[in-house]
């Protein structure tokens, strides 16, 4: 399945100059988001997984399905102020924007191994960040899957060297 062909792209959103990859035209044909799903497992079905953590929002529509397919458990990455039981934070960059993000204190246990889910990989800023959580609690993190990678903003390079997989790069 060509998954571009799903995606709307729409120019100049959030702010002029960013062309903003819309997956909700993916999202809500049936057999493209089960397609999508299934490709993500086989890019990472070799590797030994505890749990997979997703920052919010979407994420958690990427991350979730794919947990519930693994098998495996599902750890929310927030918003500062959004989780209700003690949180460890990191402050992250956007393409667009600043912020803090949070996990649970709890969420993952020490040596646990975490594969890292999101929609999009942009600059990497909210992956590393995301990253930093993981490693406040001593989770071992074994990768990052994505549905869609810009090659352009070399996000990867920020990752150090993290094992990194996307369904479409633009
Ligand atoms: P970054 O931290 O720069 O890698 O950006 C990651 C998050 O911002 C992604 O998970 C997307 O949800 C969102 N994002 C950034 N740039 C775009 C874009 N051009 N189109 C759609 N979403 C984007």
């Amino acid at each position: 399945m060509n998954f571009k062909d799903y995606i709307r792209v729409i120019p100049d959103f959030p702010q002029p100059g960013i062309r903003f990859k819309d997956i909700t035209t993916l999202l809500k044909d049936a057999a493209a988001y089960r397609a999508a799903i299934d490709a993500l497992k086989e890019l990472v079905k070799d590797k030994e997984i505890d749990l997979i953590a997703g920052p919010e929002a979407r994420g958690f529509v990427i991350g979730a399905p794919l947990a519930i397919e693994l098998g495996v458990g599902f750890v929310p990455i927030r918003k500062s102020g959004k989780l209700p039981g003690e949180t460890v934070e990191a402050a992250y960059d956007l393409e667009y924007g600043k912020d803090r993000l949070a996990i649970h204190s709890d969420a993952i246990k020490p040596g646990q191994k975490v594969l890292i889910a999101d929609d999009l990989l942009a600059t990497g800023g909210t992956i590393s960040s995301t990253i930093n959580l993981i490693n406040q609690l001593g989770g071992e993190i074994v990768g990052a899957a994505f549905l869609i990678e810009l090659s352009y903003l070399n996000g990867r390079d920020k990752l150090g060297g993290l094992d990194v997989v996307s369904l479409v790069t633009y």
